[in-house]
């Protein structure tokens, strides 16, 4: 094929083939551990932990396509995944850099479990770009960053932090589940791995927990390696839920950076918001960066309520529209605050010397009416 086929289409299709007649439209959910062996066969056998069932092998196909990988692979987890990207890319002793603004559990991940390899992990803030550079040490196999992050929606430029890996000649992992690989694809802009929690937007519909990861060949491969060894495997029927969930991703993706846009938009003038941290507000400290690098502003945003904590608890208790609810990049808006959820081990010092005070809340909006949205959020604040 010559001219590039977008997004949408291969988010529906991945490489589209003709079918043989009488073939089901719909993708057949190969619901089976294992498969029938040609007597004498010396290739791999098939079998659903080696992630070569069917419907795993589709969606990685697909997910390999729209991130812009040699390959790909899914993982019973975001958290598999990114755990597994790491023991792909790191050695017992050696040294990674690490993004200060990642997910909680990855932070808990690094801190309580890479010891066991005998891994040190030094933590940079993205913000003092000249401190990547510092935090390299001989050892240092490879740098990770999350990009946009939670909860105050930052982007990174990856193309300068690229730059350094490449020159210290390390690896550059990239989760990147917040923008989806229709608003971000971080291999464009110098990655080597891209990690997705596939529980989100890639499917998208709040009812399947995975994970994939994206990369060249002989990494996915590695990676792969230690799938059928520690056995993080993506049950078919997950897999088969995740490909449903991925034919809408583009234009699912569509509302969902409509709807962020239209609700930071109004909540950015609303007396009882103090503040609201999204990419598409120009008061956002990265609005132009976000502007030049991502598709999308996406659904997520975070709200300031002046009232601080009781505030957000009165209007936590009056929603009828958006749920109160952990997790994100579901077709139904659900809100939550990071002090009891992603942020709580920090304590509110350490909260708020990140930017995150009492009274923050976490929106993730769905793909319902905008008004409808506004609509809950503005009877809700003024109760
Ligand atoms: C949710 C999330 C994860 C973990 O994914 P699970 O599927 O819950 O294991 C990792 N990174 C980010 C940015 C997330 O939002």
């Amino acid at each position: 094929m010559t001219r590039r086929q977008g997004p949408s289409t291969t988010a529906i299709h991945g490489l589209p083939h003709r079918r043989p007649d009488w073939s089901p439209v719909a993708p057949p959910l190969v619901q089976s551990s294992t498969f029938t062996n040609p007597i004498g066969s010396h290739d791999e056998v098939l079998y659903t932990r080696y992630g070569n069932n069917p419907n795993q092998v589709d969606i990685a196909r697909k997910y390999a396509m729209l991130e812009g990988a040699e390959t790909a692979l899914f993982l019973s987890s975001g958290m598999a995944a990114t755990a597994l990207a790491h023991l792909a890319m790191l050695r017992p002793g050696d040294h990674l850099v690490s993004s200060s603004w990642i997910y909680g559990g990855t932070k808990t991940l690094f801190d309580e479990e890479f010891g066991r390899f005998g891994i040190t992990v030094t933590y940079v803030a993205p913000d003092e770009p000249r401190s990547w550079r510092q935090a390299l040490r001989p050892n240092t196999r490879a740098i990770f960053v999350e990009t946009p992050t939670n909860p105050l929606m930052r982007v990174l430029d990856l193309v300068p932090i690229a730059k350094i890996a490449r020159q210290a000649g390390v690896g550059l992992l990239v989760d990147a589940t917040f923008a989806s690989p229709i608003n971000f694809r971080p291999l464009e802009h110098g990655a080597d791995v891209v990690i997705s929690s596939a529980t989100k937007y890639l499917n998208g519909h709040s009812d399947v927990i995975a994970g994939a990861v994206a990369g060249s060949n002989s990494f996915i491969e590695e990676v792969t390696r230690l799938m059928k060894l520690w056995g993080p495997s993506l049950d078919p029927h997950s897999a088969w839920l995740i490909d449903r969930g991925m034919r809408t991703l583009a234009v699912r993706m569509e509302r969902h950076n409509s709807n962020g846009l239209a609700v930071a938009t109004w909540a950015s003038v609303h007396p009882a918001v103090a503040r609201v941290h999204y990419p598409g507000l120009a008061s956002h400290p990265d609005h132009a960066l976000a502007t030049r690098l991502l598709g999308g502003y996406g659904g997520m945003l975070g709200l300031e309520l002046a009232g601080g904590g009781p505030a957000a608890e009165r209007m936590l208790g009056r929603l009828q529209v958006i749920t109160h609810a952990p997790s994100l990049a579901g077709v139904e808006s659900l809100i939550s605050e990071p002090r009891l959820t992603s942020h709580r081990a920090l304590g509110p010092e350490g909260r708020s010397a990140m930017g995150i005070p009492d009274g923050f809340l976490r929106l993730s909006c769905g793909i319902e009416d905008a008004d409808d949205l506004i609509a809950d959020l503005e009877q809700a604040l003024d109760g």
